[in-house]
């Protein structure tokens, strides 16, 4: 163990130096595991330093201050260190007889955020491995209720045979909606996609047009809080009285973006968001908290509960304690809530804040500065911490599918420097890059040094 702490200090003491994308290709990571288990074991520490060495250069500097890929949160320190702890303990966070102390925690992390997000004070909520999952429990929770009130007992009956519960989702969702809707045996053919546009998010006329057709039928409807390329949310003053109106859960997919209720300068685009009947975010992504992470909460408690418990006789279940098996679709399972108490504790609501709005800055301060540089043009600019740019080659006779291709050239050449780590996308029909800041690393130096790192590149290709 103190040879894993080692490296481990060695890790975060060095990613300042080693490059952010990791350097190793996949046929050597492969042939450097390429062994059959030996039948002889190996002493823990040899262990511990044979996959340090094997490892090294196939790890991304995600834990740094420079990685903009995807959505990528780090990890805050003290967070880090009890997710340690947390492994070192080896509680069974699945009931509170199992893990008596990690229970509670859970129980306090759930109430510190449901007040935080500004959640209807009685929701229900879980600790689970991402959004993802959280969609898979809320969604569970949903469909538990949308048919429920037209007598269907989807939990003893299944959806064999049940009313066809129909789906009105963003068309701007991201996919693991769709993963969860097809887990849930809901059926990808119930989705109906709601127009979505970048300057207003789910129009609102679309949705009172889907809901007025085949009214009374049970409804899901999904909106989102940061669409995963430009940040932007939906307009839930308007779009949720519009669905509850008729009938609907409204469930919000707030992975992004569900955390700029705690700051009074970004409170105002989730105004309204608390009237939803259920919503997901990620601790891993913005709360900066290791992998893996991530919440669901839900208005109606009893929903959730109804959706998920359950009973065994040689467990040992308690009536006054929170036993996670009722409200989380996994049974034995990691005690998540320390780590994330300890990110919230070390935070503070001000700090929390300052997160969120550092993150923003900086997304701010690349986007401005990217474009700023020669050929870049800003197709998104960030509300929150999304924000998408797209390199024009300099050819002066070029068009979009050779602009197209100076993007993702560009991009391969940013990652090669080792400076930066951004991803690619296609927005609006054109190839163009990512710039999304979710850690508390990132400080103006790293923006300074970012910047600096493109404008090279940007520089070598047109001598
Ligand atoms: C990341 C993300 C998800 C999936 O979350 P995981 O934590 O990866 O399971 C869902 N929706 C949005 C908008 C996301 O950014």
């Amino acid at each position: 163990m103190d040879a894993a702490f080692a490296h481990a200090a060695d890790f975060l003491a060095g990613l300042e130096q080693r490059p952010v994308a990791a350097v190793a290709d996949l046929a050597t990571l492969r042939a450097r595991f390429s062994a059959t288990l030996p039948t002889a074991g190996l002493a823990p520490k040899r262990v511990v330093e044979e996959l340090v060495h094997a490892v090294d250069d196939g790890l991304h500097g995600s834990a740094g201050g420079r990685f903009f890929g995807w959505v990528i949160g780090g990890a805050l320190p003290a967070a880090l260190a009890v997710d340690w702890l947390t492994a070192a303990w080896d509680q069974n966070a699945a009931l509170y007889s199992t893990a008596p102390a990690a229970a509670v925690v859970e129980e306090v992390v759930g109430r510190w955020l449901v007040d935080l997000l500004a959640l209807p004070p009685d929701a229900g909520f879980a600790l689970v491995t991402g959004s993802q999952m959280a969609h898979v429990t809320c969604l569970a929770a949903a469909r538990h209720a949308v048919l429920a009130a037209r007598g269907w007992d989807v939990e003893k009956q299944g959806l064999f045979g049940a009313p066809p519960i129909r789906l009105l989702l963003s068309g701007a969702r991201h996919g693991s909606v769709d993963r969860a809707v097809s887990l849930l045996g809901l059926g990808r053919d119930h989705v109906v996609p709601l127009v979505w546009t970048a300057r207003r998010g789910v129009e609102a006329d679309d949705l009172e047009r889907q809901l007025k057709k085949n009214a009374g039928a049970p409804t899901i409807v999904a909106l989102q809080a940061g669409e995963i390329n430009s940040g932007v949310y939906d307009d839930f003053a308007t779009l949720i009285p519009l669905a509850r109106e008729h009938g609907a859960w409204v469930h919000v997919d707030g992975a992004i973006g569900l955390w700029a209720a705690v700051s009074p300068r970004l409170r105002h685009l989730v105004k309204g968001i608390g009237k939803a009947d259920s919503w997901v975010t990620d601790g891993h992504k913005w709360l900066n908290t290791p992998y893996d992470c991530g919440f669901a909460f839900i208005a109606d408690a009893q929903a959730q509960r109804a959706a998920l418990s359950h009973r065994a006789s040689y467990l040992t279940h308690d009536s006054e304690a929170r036993d996670q098996i009722d409200w989380n679709p996994e049974w034995s399972r990691r005690a998540r809530g320390f780590a994330a108490w300890a990110a919230l504790r070390q935070l503070g609501k001000q700090g929390l804040a300052e997160l969120i709005e550092g993150c923003v800055d900086h997304t701010t301060a690349l986007v401005v500065g990217l474009g700023a540089l020669p050929g870049v043009e800003i197709l998104c600019r960030p509300t929150i911490n999304q924000g998408v740019v797209r390199f024009r080659s300099p050819v002066s006779t070029a068009g979009e599918a050779e602009h197209d291709r100076e993007t993702d050239r560009v991009i391969a050449a940013v990652l090669e420097t080792g400076e930066a780590f951004f991803t690619g996308t296609t927005y609006e029909g054109r190839r163009a890059m990512r710039i999304s800041v979710s850690s508390w690393m990132t400080s103006n130096d790293d923006v300074a040094r970012v910047l600096r790192a493109v404008a090279r590149v940007l520089d070598q290709r047109q001598s």
